[in-house]
């Protein structure tokens, strides 16, 4: 029922990824440069959300979770200072504490790597980078569905993995749908089934 929200959201994802690796592939930038600007887009700009209505989404993914998996509201072990999330194949998820927002972010990329687990397809079959491209998809597809507009953020941590990866944007779109309608139904019980 979604679907055609969820594709909508792909599609400005996929043109402004499109835009993005145009406007970078004749200057050839190093990843460490991508992967800066990627820090400086994530963290450093301001997210404008409704930070009360993002802790809401939050306790109503907590609450699934919690049934699941061991969740752990701290950095992952040895976790450098820029990795906000880590899920682990065993079930276990660490999510870097910080405004609602930003953890909502984390929480729905994790989902994305989690739920891909349930989709049959082999872990191996796929590069670190399409396994990024798929979690980051899907949680900018999440948070857009919760009114929160993460699109230059996302798209710059998904450029360097399409770049370092040798695929271009559009790709897994099967993938990503049914991932986001999971997490998606998840708000269908709660106060949040408006925006579901
Ligand atoms: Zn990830």
């Amino acid at each position: 029922m979604e679907s055609p929200f969820i594709e909508q959201a792909l599609d400005l994802l996929d043109r402004e990824l499109r835009d993005r690796l145009l406007e970078v592939l004749p200057a050839g930038p190093t990843h460490a440069d991508l992967f800066s600007q990627r820090m400086h887009y994530t963290y450093n700009l301001p997210v404008q959300a409704d930070q009360e209505h993002c802790a809401r989404a939050l306790t109503v993914l907590d609450a699934y979770l919690r049934q699941r998996i061991r969740l752990h509201y701290a950095p992952a072990p040895n976790a450098c200072d820029d990795e906000y999330g880590r899920f682990r194949s065993d079930g276990v998820m660490w999510v870097r504490p910080g405004a609602p927002v930003r953890m909502l972010q984390t929480v729905a990329h994790e989902m994305g790597h989690m739920f891909f687990y349930r989709t049959g397809i082999p872990h191996e079959a796929l590069s670190g980078e399409q396994h990024e491209f798929i979690a980051e998809s899907v949680s900018y597809c999440v948070l857009r569905a919760l009114g929160v507009d993460t699109l230059a953020h996302s798209t710059a941590y998904l450029t360097p993995n399409c770049l370092n990866g040798r695929f271009p944007p559009g790709q897994f779109r099967e993938v990503i749908v049914s991932i986001v309608q999971s997490i998606l139904r998840l708000f269908r019980l709660s106060d949040l089934k408006g925006i579901a």
